[in-house]
């Protein structure tokens, strides 16, 4: 199981031409790379003609599969009448007026403008240039410090890989950045103590919230945001009193909420929005991935009526708004995204993604039984497994024996893909996926459980 086939000629090129992202570069000439040819459904095929399921929708993001025709029809329409334009000096284009408009439409909270981008973590990084900007406008210029969580994730730029709470986004990075502040992450299983319910496990992080604030000084804290439902550092899903407690907090000190819908949004939760399924409130909401169901690059930022207000104060100050990016609300993401919201509306994809969760979760459930498996999250179609080396105890596998990695490795020979976030094995299937599809997901996720547990012993 562990011998790995000597690598294809398309393998050796590849490792010896392109640096491989959130990878062990280490390793890679003998592990290899699995390069993906086609995809069609929930379903990828690699040079060899072998299929996996795509129990991750590539990277939380190919919501609607691959090879489907409508969202390929209207990018050739789009490619053929426009294939690019811009936003820049007060020019538009129908499609990002339409996606606007769609967003503003679908939007949880009240939203006036869209500003495009063309990936998560520039939308991040939008969010905290705009909140300074809307505070310099303001005349609160010591306002400007960002709270973020431990284990969140919010990209890769560097103020994205700073807001993210992860050691390998900082160690060797220089990272974080001064203005970022990270709280506790609201992860019960992991960081709840001995004896304490989790009613009082959430007292505790709004404690500890306040403290800080308090700490820092109110006045010199912009903003904190937070993926509701939390993807790439381990698919946590947070208490459902925590939003509420924490906003609570917030308010009292004027700190706006941002809220990271790269992941959660577009139906991934059972809502539209993660937002909704958590009991968040936010002010401001940045969105990527299942925007344009991942058939090409872009990111949003959604803004409200008095923020944007400030920012036409501070333009009319400087004489202009300073900031963009030239593929920011590209005319064929723009299309996509039109396109992809109509289908999440007239498939009902919100309804299908409650309609499996039960099956999703009951699976999930089964697999709490397991000597490897420490605790199963999940909300709507998005979870996660996390290993452990002693269930009693919590004891987590040592970093350095992979076995997140490992099973992930070895359900690849199952035929299907999920990601190791650690040793957390994330879940996030297209929300097309059929039951059946779903179950196979499983079966083979269990084999290659049993698999894992046979090379730990
Ligand atoms: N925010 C969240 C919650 C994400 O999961 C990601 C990517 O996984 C990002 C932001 C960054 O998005 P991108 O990779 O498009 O820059």
């Amino acid at each position: 199981m562990l011998n790995t086939p000597p690598l294809s000629n398309l393998q050796t090129r590849d490792i010896e031409s392109v640096l491989h992202p959130y990878t062990a570069l280490h390793k890679l000439k003998s592990t290899g790379t699995l390069v993906i040819e086609s995809g069609k459904g929930v379903y990828v095929y690699d040079t060899q003609g072998r299929g996996y399921i795509e129990g991750m929708s590539g990277l939380w993001c190919a919501g609607l599969g691959f090879g489907d025709e409508e969202l390929i029809d209207a990018a050739t329409e789009q490619l053929r009448s426009l294939p690019y334009y811009h936003l820049f000096g007060a020019k538009g284009t129908e499609s990002a007026i339409e996606l606007a408009e769609k967003l503003k439409e679908i939007a949880p909270v009240p939203i006036s403008k869209v500003f495009f981008t063309s990936s998560g973590s520039e939308a991040n990084d939008t969010q905290v240039k705009l909140a300074w900007y809307m505070n310099n406008a303001m005349g609160r210029p010591n306002k400007k410090k960002i709270i973020s969580r431990i284990k969140a994730y919010h990209g890769v730029t560097i103020m994205a890989a700073s807001l993210t709470g992860l050691p390998y986004n900082h160690i060797g990075w220089d990272l974080p950045v001064d203005r970022v502040l990270h709280t506790d992450c609201p992860h019960y299983y992991r960081f709840g103590k001995d004896g304490e319910s989790e009613a009082e496990f959430v007292q505790r992080l709004v404690k500890s919230l306040r403290d800080l604030i308090e700490r820092e000084g109110p006045n010199t804290i912009a903003a904190m945001i937070a993926e509701p439902v939390m993807g790439a550092g381990g698919v946590i899903v947070p208490p459902m009193t925590y939003y509420a407690a924490i906003q609570e907090v917030l308010d009292e000190h004027n700190i706006i909420l941002i809220d990271d819908e790269v992941i959660n949004g577009f139906g991934r939760t059972g809502n539209w929005w993660g937002c909704q399924s958590l009991g968040m409130t936010p002010k401001t909401i940045s969105a990527a991935k299942q925007l344009t169901a991942a058939y090409s690059p872009l990111g949003a930022v959604m803004v409200p009526e008095d923020i944007y207000q400030a920012y036409v104060d501070h333009s009319a100050a400087i004489g202009t708004f300073g900031h963009g990016f030239t593929y920011g609300g590209h005319p064929l993401g723009c299309a996509l995204g039109v396109k992809a919201i109509e289908i999440y509306q007239r498939r009902d994809i919100v309804g299908h993604v409650r309609m499996l969760s039960p099956v999703f979760e009951a699976r999930m459930k089964a697999l709490n039984d397991h000597p490897l498996v420490g605790e199963t999250r999940y909300c709507g179609l998005v979870g996660g497994v996390e290993l452990v080396a002693d269930k009693k105890t919590r004891r987590s596998f040592d970093p350095k024996q992979a076995v997140g990695p490992q099973l992930a490795k070895i359900l690849e020979g199952h035929g299907a893909i999920l990601r190791a976030v650690g040793d957390t094995i994330a879940f996030c299937p297209p929300m097309v996926i059929t039951e059946a599809e779903l179950n196979e997901l499983f079966d083979r996720f269990e084999k290659a459980l049993a698999d894992t547990e046979a090379w730990v012993s």
